[in-house]
């Protein structure tokens, strides 16, 4: 008789996920604090039985002293396409497991991302927040003028799944001309979006109008967007990221968004989340969603069922389907 599977989930996660995991009959054990673990809190948690396998969110540092808290756990699954905040090297050597949820939430993301674009072109949210103050007091030809994306130059940086994706509703939907820098070409890219490969950032950022981040966030990522880079870029352009937020300096960006020397940016994820960079909130350019770029409902349960069924695959003895490497 196989012995029952502990798996320790890191926070509550949609249903759809967590059953599957009970249909397998594992012991599933999910941390009861409304937020997120402490440290030292998720050791004390992953000390308490000898869990098999750990289903952890992006907000969890996966570092060796979580590892060795949990020897007996031979597998972590993701709840997240990006792995940033997990030691993946160091898991390697201890014959860990580490998995992810690509793909499923590429459309909800590249949507969220289209979203602030137009949000952020024009004004949208300044517009909103106007009409609430009070303020609108008539038509007028001048009032609160925008930006069309029509004809526009996009620049996407990190051309993967996502990346790809904004840059497909852009040229399809919105008759921007793409253009791109990633660390490889994609000819297939290239084809289906008339996208123009940039073997620099920097000559992409001085071309762009709009610019929107998609790379995974690595050492070489890290502040990608710098002060430097904002200032080759176009006073007019508009900087989106949802991808990780330390890939952009954000205290170089609030001086950038107070000074003019780009014209707005949309940001969904922080260089130290959940705090802002002091100041920006003040900022009438600049739009701030609180990381839900893969927030829907559909998708969330989704990601649940993938971080799942990587679990279950493992226990099975195969290899899951989302590995990273
Ligand atoms: P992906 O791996 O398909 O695409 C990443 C692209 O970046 C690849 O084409 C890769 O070649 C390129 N790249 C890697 N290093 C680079 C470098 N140094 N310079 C230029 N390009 C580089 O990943 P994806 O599924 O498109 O996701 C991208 C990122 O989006 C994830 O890593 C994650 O951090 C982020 N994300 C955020 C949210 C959110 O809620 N805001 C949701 C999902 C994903």
């Amino acid at each position: 008789m196989p012995s029952v599977k502990k798996i320790y989930v890191t926070r509550k996660i949609p249903e759809s996920g967590l059953n599957l995991l009970r249909k397998k009959k594992y012991e599933i054990d999910i941390s009861e604090k409304d937020g997120v673990l402490t440290k030292d809190e998720l050791i004390n948690e992953l000390k308490r039985k000898p869990y098999d396998g750990v289903l952890c969110l992006l907000t969890d540092n996966i570092t060796s002293e979580i590892y060795d808290a949990v020897g007996t756990a031979k597998v972590f699954a993701n709840y997240a396409v990006g792995f940033n905040n997990i030691d993946v090297a160091e898991a390697k050597k201890r014959g860990i497991t580490i998995t992810n949820t690509p793909g499923v939430l590429t459309d909800t993301v590249a949507e969220h991302t289209f979203a602030l674009l137009i949000a952020i072109a024009t004004r949208l949210v300044a517009a909103d927040r106007f009409v609430r103050d009070g303020k609108y007091i008539g038509w007028a030809p001048e009032l609160m003028l925008g930006n069309d994306l029509k004809g526009k130059v996009l620049g996407i940086l990190g051309a993967g799944r996502i990346g790809s994706r904004v840059a497909y509703h852009a040229s399809r939907g919105f008759d921007m001309q793409i253009a791109y820098y990633d660390i490889a070409p994609n000819k297939d890219f290239e084809k289906e979006c008339g996208a123009k490969y940039y073997s620099s950032p920097d000559e992409l950022l001085a071309i762009s109008d709009f610019v929107s981040v998609h790379v995974p966030l690595l050492d070489s990522t890290k502040h990608l967007i710098n002060k430097e880079r904002l200032s080759k870029m176009k006073r007019t352009a508009y900087l989106v990221n949802t991808s990780r937020g330390p890939v952009i300096d954000e205290k170089a960006l609030f001086e950038a968004l107070r000074d003019g020397v780009i014209r707005g940016a949309a940001l969904d994820v922080f260089e130290n989340e959940p705090k802002v960079y002091p100041g920006l909130e003040k900022l009438d350019n600049v739009i701030l969603t609180p990381h839900i770029a893969s927030a829907t409902i559909e998708t969330r349960s989704k990601m649940a069922e993938i971080a799942a069924l990587n679990l279950i695959a493992y226990f099975d003895g195969k290899t899951p389907p989302n590995v990273v490497q």
